[in-house]
């Protein structure tokens, strides 16, 4: 099953679709390949607002070549948490449609209006969705126990990856925790 892609998932200062892979820069629209769009997204609490801290697309290609820069070890600790906690039963009863699949962490299920920080994910081709597993969220809690268990090496590779490609205000360069960044 497909979707257009909707505002979650666009650029959230134009309003329109992301077109670039973040890293090879490919156009991502055009040239029918799948791709993924992530976003890091913070709440503050006393404005009642939140605030995309890093938002961006990146093409297959670029995401295995990331996957393949971690750590043997930390890959199967990756999938070793994805597979005991992924929540995939509760999301087979709700509707897939709607927006109800990133109301609550995939892992954790915890309310994402209750997280500090968040992080969104969806898996795209073209202006439409693929609805599988994705799109889906992660809260702060599930970030920060996977970090935990991963390699101090592959930190760094996080935190290499944040470096090269950040590409927002540098105010929100000092927010953006590598952990954020973990390749779901
Ligand atoms: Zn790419």
């Amino acid at each position: 099953m497909k979707m257009e892609i909707d505002k979650r998932f666009r650029n959230s200062e134009t309003g329109g679709y992301f077109e670039h892979c973040l890293v090879c820069h490919e156009n991502v629209l055009e040239n029918e390949k799948d791709y993924f769009i992530e976003k890091i997204i913070r709440r503050i609490k006393s404005l009642n607002l939140t605030e995309v801290l890093f938002e961006y697309a990146i093409c297959m290609d670029c995401a295995q070549d990331m996957r393949k820069k971690i750590s043997q070890h930390s890959m199967i600790q990756m999938e070793t948490y994805f597979n005991q906690n992924a929540r995939l039963n509760e999301r087979n009863s709700i509707d897939l449609k709607t927006h109800q699949t990133t109301e609550n962490c995939l892992f954790t299920g915890k309310p994402i209006p209750n997280c500090d920080e968040f992080s969104l994910h969806a898996h795209c081709e073209g202006k439409q969705m693929i609805v599988s597993i994705f799109p889906y969220a992660v809260s702060d809690d599930a970030m920060d126990a996977m970090s935990e268990i991963l390699s101090a090496e592959t930190m760094d590779e996080l935190d290499r990856f944040k470096k090269t490609h950040f590409n927002g205000p540098p105010e929100l360069f000092e927010l953006l925790s590598p952990k954020r960044l973990l390749p779901f």
